[in-house]
């Protein structure tokens, strides 16, 4: 247990029923303890990363409230990915569900198992715009 922090974590999937991947996330989320979901951003699809030949992405964000600490909020992420079916062959291959935390209320971390804030902020200007949609609801 942690004092209560807001995050957003952005959700993305370009494999199997995406919408179906990006709602499993949210009702996850908000079905562990210590992490209640507040609002979630309409899903956009967006173009791969870096040009690669694969299926458009959904993405969403979702802005929860959390008492747990960064890096098990980060566990809880990734066993919601595992639970809908998420395989790594290689960076950068689709996936089922993809979840990341762009930010963390004021929490700074520097390591390659978490970075907070998320450096992909630099490079997905939807992640930036999807921040201040939440914002804003
Ligand atoms: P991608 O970079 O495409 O999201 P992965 O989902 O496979 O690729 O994540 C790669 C690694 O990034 C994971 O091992 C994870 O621990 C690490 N990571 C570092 N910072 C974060 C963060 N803020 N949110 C989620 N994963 C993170
Ligand atoms: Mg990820």
């Amino acid at each position: 247990m942690s004092r209560e922090r807001i995050a957003a974590v952005a959700l993305g999937s370009n494999l199997g029923d995406s919408e179906a991947h990006l709602s499993f996330a949210v009702t996850q989320l908000d079905g562990t303890p210590g992490v209640a979901c507040e609002a979630v951003t309409p899903h956009e699809l967006t173009a791969p990363l870096g040009g690669l030949d694969q299926p458009a992405y959904l993405n969403a964000m979702v802005r929860v409230r959390t008492t747990l600490s960064p890096a098990a909020f980060l566990e809880v992420c990734h066993a919601i990915e595992r639970a809908a079916g998420r395989e790594r062959p290689a960076k950068w291959a689709s996936r089922t569900l993809d979840l990341d935390i762009v930010c963390m209320s004021d929490a700074m971390c520097d390591r390659p198992d978490l970075t907070l804030p998320h450096p992909g902020l630099r490079d997905r200007p939807f992640w930036a715009r999807q921040l201040a949609v939440l914002e804003a609801m």
